[in-house]
């Protein structure tokens, strides 16, 4: 799960993480009062959104009078904001951050996420913060600094003078950075996050360090035991039909290609995905129905799928192991009564009652497609989709 900047900033001050003085706005009229009640100028208004990239697509302005603040504000909240990050739909602005605008000296980057190739965390620092860290670590990787914590002992004072040394800090701004570091770590850790991300830190004219952008993401699983943390959560930002998914307890992620495909097990989803593009098509979706699955959840499955526009082929592949064939071939005749399915369904079914599947997928009168084996399935539906 992800959370605004906002957000991740309130979490920061529960760690005396330093962040600039501020408060959200859902209006432009509120954003001038806060500005008002802050009494320091400039001030910087950014708009909240779950993407990265607003400062290059106008979503951070720098502002020298309350005016500027209330239109600054007006000219941001319902706008539609495009960054590298939101893809080209981009994201409506619901919320400002009005903050109070640093002098800033030297932008920094810092994160720690978990590495699984070393099963260690992984903290990251820059001296090069503030820009593209991707391009960074893409042309110029040795210009970021990697330190790898065995999560069993913990943050050492070795690993923050580690980071410090690979951000070039001199030894005043160095006595601030060790204690925010391991708070960031505590945090990290505590709340069982996949990412928390500083871009950039700064060091300001006056000698501070301070997170001026704040990024925090979540695993998911783990949320059950962060109920405060559900309560950040913005359904606004999130994919209709994954909120929909979610409901029902299927595992869908939307994608962008145009084959829609159901599959029991994760990884066998997973392999799906992969022999559909080695076949030369794209996957709509991805959707484990889960081992249990029953003909009602198969039904909200198809629905689901049918209801992104792009889909215009289904791939079902199933293994029946505890999902018998046959409940799963009643879920799709029942999906087609009530639904309707419109486009081409290619099938690929075996184990455990597999004739009594077959029997009802083939005098539903459906007229669905049978395939031999998986591959035999994806180079039949990677034919229909070039067709269309
Ligand atoms: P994003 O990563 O989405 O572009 P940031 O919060 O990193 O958003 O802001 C982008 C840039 O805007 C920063 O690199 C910084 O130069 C400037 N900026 C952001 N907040 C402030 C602030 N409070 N004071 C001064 N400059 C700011
Ligand atoms: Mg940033």
């Amino acid at each position: 799960m992800k959370i605004h900047e906002y957000q991740a900033k309130e979490l920061f001050r529960r760690f005396d993480i330093p962040v600039p003085a501020g408060a959200v706005a859902s209006d432009p009229e509120t954003a001038r009062q806060i500005a008002r009640d802050m009494g320091v100028l400039p001030l910087v208004v950014k708009a909240q959104i779950h993407a990265g990239g607003r400062g290059k697509g106008g979503g951070v302005k720098v502002l020298r009078d309350l005016n500027e603040v209330r239109t600054a504000a007006a000219g941001m909240i319902g706008m539609n904001l495009i960054t590298h990050q939101t893809g080209p739909d981009g994201k409506q602005v619901k919320k400002v951050l009005v903050e109070q605008a640093l002098e800033i000296a030297r932008e920094l980057y810092l994160s720690i996420v978990p590495d699984r190739k070393s099963a260690r965390h992984v903290v990251m620092v820059s001296r090069a913060g503030g820009m593209d860290i991707e391009q960074v670590a893409e042309k110029t990787p040795e210009q970021i600094t990697k330190i790898y914590i065995d999560p069993l002992l913990g943050i050492q004072a070795f690993h923050c003078r580690q980071a410090a040394y690979g951000l070039d800090l001199p030894p005043a701004i160095s006595q601030q950075f060790v204690p925010m570091l391991r708070s960031l770590y505590k945090l990290f850790v505590s709340y069982d996050c996949s990412l928390v991300e500083i871009n950039p830190l700064v060091i300001t004219t006056d000698g501070k360090i301070l997170a001026l952008d704040a990024k925090i993401n979540f695993d998911d699983n783990a949320l059950f035991r962060h109920k405060d943390i559900l309560e950040y959560r913005d359904l606004n930002e999130e994919e209709l039909l994954e909120i929909e998914a979610s409901r029902y307890n299927l595992n869908y992620i939307k994608m962008d290609g145009n084959v829609g495909n159901m599959v029991n097990g994760a990884g066998l989803a997973m392999a799906t995905m992969d022999i559909i593009k080695r076949a030369g098509a794209e996957p709509a979706n991805f959707l484990d129905v889960g081992g249990g699955a029953n003909a009602e959840m198969v039904e909200n499955g198809l629905r689901i799928i049918l209801s992104d526009k792009n889909v215009k082929a289904i791939l079902i592949n199933i293994f029946g192991g505890i999902l018998r064939c046959d409940v799963l071939s009643n879920g799709v005749v029942q999906a087609a009564k009530n639904t309707g399915i419109e486009v081409p369904v290619v099938v690929r079914m075996e184990g455990t009652n597999i004739e009594e599947g077959r029997k009802i997928l083939t005098e539903s009168g459906l007229g669905l497609i049978f395939a031999a084996d998986l591959k035999d399935a994806a180079e039949k539906i990677a034919k229909i989709v070039r067709k269309k």
